[in-house]
């Protein structure tokens, strides 16, 4: 309401209470004179009409990956490993899924394994066949279990992340911790004895620590109560050969506890 017309409604209810001081209790309005709302309605002043704001179009961005949130999985619920595997399903949980994986690899051995080596992740052979550690590093790998003096059913295999990442590249921060409650709820329903953390990204994600594996190789800790042992990943020891006498001493403080030294 402007100014003009507020004085004009003051000024009308002062002259309605004069008149109703005055005796006044009915106003007739005079043929043709405009009342007082009329009047007010004159004397504000007609507001132009106000232009509906145009919507701009918002720049279109590129589209981000989606990658769908997972209700979080409870480790400690399934008792066999095909429920962890049913769990896992189709898994969409996190971008190596569309990586150019052709295939979940998820494990291999013995589901009542006193012994599991836990790995990175599956490389392109593994990808291909659905079994974790058949490439170059797997060879190495059997035969270090070998030498051991356990097999390849004896023992579980598996791996931090279940699907290869592309170009065999590390395995990122959200696709170990999208892929980690499986690779833990495998650890529950085993329950061994002794792990062996094959490499950097095994020992870290499994001893929530980002202690070089340099450092940690050789010495004895604890996963959930399981004795866990880290050590040089295959890969790596084909690339460095030279290191393989510290992973054999790693692995025969681990025959050390099945009495096999
Ligand atoms: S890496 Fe693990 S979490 Fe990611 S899509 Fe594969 S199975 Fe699912």
């Amino acid at each position: 309401m402007s100014d003009e017309v507020k004085e004009i409604a003051l000024e009308l209810r002062r002259h309605l209470a004069w008149q109703e001081s005055d005796g006044t209790r009915q106003i007739l309005k005079t043929p043709g004179a405009p009342s007082a709302l009329s009047a007010m309605a004159a004397a504000a002043p007609v507001a132009a009409p106000v232009a509906a704001p145009v919507a701009r179009a918002a720049p279109v961005a590129a589209a981000p990956v989606v990658v769908p949130v997972s209700p979080p999985v409870d480790a400690s619920r399934f008792s066999t490993l095909d429920e962890v595997r049913t769990e896992l399903g189709d898994c969409k949980r996190c971008k190596l899924c569309s990586g150019g994986r052709k295939q979940i690899v998820f494990g291999v051995g013995n589901p009542k394994a006193e012994l599991v080596f836990v790995g990175e992740g599956p490389g392109e052979e593994e990808d291909k066949q659905g079994v974790p550690f058949v490439g170059a590093s797997g060879q190495l790998l059997t035969k270090m279990i070998e030498a051991m003096k356990f097999s390849r059913d004896t023992v579980y295999i598996c791996n931090v992340v279940k699907c290869r990442p592309p170009g065999n590249r590390n395995p990122e921060p959200d696709e170990i911790q999208s892929c980690e409650p499986f690779l833990k709820a495998q650890l529950a329903v085993i329950k061994p004895k002794v792990i062996v953390a094959l490499g950097k990204f095994a020992a870290q994600t499994l001893l929530r620590v980002d202690t070089p594996i340099t450092r940690l190789r050789g010495q004895w800790r604890s996963y959930e109560g399981i004795e866990l042992m880290p050590t040089y990943h295959p890969a790596y020891l084909l690339r460095q050969p030279d290191e393989k006498k510290k992973a054999w001493m790693d692995l025969q403080e681990v025959m050390r506890k099945f009495g096999k030294l």
